[in-house]
């Protein structure tokens, strides 16, 4: 039996971030660069007017000036401009080279072919240099970032159609229990609602990783080690519900010892999720976690995350960690970690009732996990505890 930092520890140590593939902008939300992304061009790629008005080839105290032309945005047609002289322009519109200030529309009185300004003006205003944005050839993204809807936008600004990401890990779960029925049918005696796939498979989709590949099987060694070589064999990671346990029905431990599934852990020093075992086969990653709901996300949250970030090329962290002061205390034995359901506000957090690993129904009203070590038997009011928040 291991700490939770121990378990911790061995799964980092088993974590390499998977190998990057190319990937079309629009395909590549929360993917995260592999390599740095160089601007192809100069942005702006030519002067721009940031304002619809005049651009004016900038002459002292002269006020009025002789219309020569019009630029719209998109057109490609160049004027010379003379002192004294201005074209009408507008906004993202190419400025004449022989322009060197943009005058908005609101300060200018207008005949047919002059204006004349009506307010003070600064030479060189409105006008968006080249290049001002990025240089081209310069760093548009540096490797390592995680592209959000702005950074998407970004490199289609700078013509870009394609990045190097990391891949986004493939993922199997496994499901296991003779109880377990689909929601839907009627339950007999004995049986139970599976429930951890549609749990598991959201939690995945919270942290905006693809759908994992489910299967189920029944309490049977043959028919657990047959899923379980494909799934390994397909996957990235492989996630088991249930019989990690010492039942007599728990064949999961066997399975994985007959496939040559490398033991790091079995069992956490830990309350709820104490059963939970980790192995590798080659890169594979095989996490096997308790059956009991709670135990299940918990473990997801604690154990499961971390690695899943660092396969796409993240840090290896999961859950963001703040502290709060607790409302209440809290007494434990010594020999296991907590982790408690709770509900944080921006200063408080508070211990929820119904802790059972069987249960989720606070769980599912709940906004974080509370830490408590395990050496740890008392926690005082108000005490600062940390919390992992979902
Ligand atoms: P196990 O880890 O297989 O011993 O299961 C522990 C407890 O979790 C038992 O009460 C199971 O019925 C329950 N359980 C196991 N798998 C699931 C599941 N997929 N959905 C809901 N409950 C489950
Ligand atoms: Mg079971």
């Amino acid at each position: 039996m291991v700490s939770v930092q121990e378990a911790l520890q061995i799964i980092e140590a088993c974590c390499h971030s998977l190998t990057p593939e190319k990937r079309p902008v629009e395909k590549s939300l929360h993917a995260v660069l592999a390599k740095e992304v160089l601007s192809l061009i100069n942005m702006p790629p030519f002067r721009q007017s940031a304002m619809d008005g005049y651009a004016i080839h900038f002459s002292g105290s002269v006020t009025t000036y002789t219309l020569i032309g019009e630029v719209a945005a998109g057109s490609g047609e160049d004027f010379v401009l003379k002192p004294g002289e201005a074209v009408r322009i507008f906004t993202g519109a190419a400025v004449p080279d022989t322009a060197d200030t943009v005058v908005q529309q609101e300060i200018v009185t207008r005949t047919a072919n002059e204006i004349t300004l009506t307010a003070e003006i600064k030479p060189g205003q409105n006008i968006r240099p080249l290049g001002e944005q990025i240089k081209k050839g310069e760093v548009a993204l540096p490797a390592f970032s995680v592209l959000n809807a702005a950074a998407t936008g970004y490199l289609a600004t700078l013509g870009i159609e394609t990045v190097d990401v990391f891949a986004q890990p493939k993922i199997g779960l496994l499901l296991t229990g003779n109880e377990l029925v689909k929601p839907g049918t009627m339950l007999k005696h004995g049986e139970i609602y599976e429930s951890n796939a549609v749990m598991l498979t959201t939690a995945l989709q919270n942290y905006c990783f693809q759908q994992p590949i489910s299967v189920k099987v029944g309490d049977a060694l043959n028919e657990t080690q047959e899923a379980l070589k494909h799934l390994i064999a397909q996957q990235d990671v492989v996630l088991i519900s249930g019989g990690i346990s010492v039942g007599d029905y728990d064949f999961v431990k066997a399975a994985l010892e007959n496939l040559g599934v490398k033991e790091g852990f079995y069992k956490v020093k830990q309350k709820p999720g104490k059963p939970l075992f980790f192995g590798t086969l080659g890169s594979k990653l095989i996490f096997a976690l308790p059956g009991n709901p709670a135990s299940a996300l918990t473990c997801f949250y604690m154990y499961v995350l971390p690695a899943l970030n660092k396969l796409r090329g993240k840090p290896f962290a999961g859950l963001k960690k703040v502290i709060r002061k607790l409302n209440g205390s809290y007494q434990k034995k010594s020999g296991l970690a907590h982790f408690l359901k709770s509900d944080s506000d921006d200063v408080l957090v508070k211990i929820l009732d119904g802790q059972s690993s069987a249960m989720l129904n606070t769980f599912a009203l709940a906004n974080g996990l509370i830490y408590v070590p395990a050496e740890t038997e008392h926690l005082e009011a108000e005490i600062s505890v940390d919390v992992y928040l979902f």
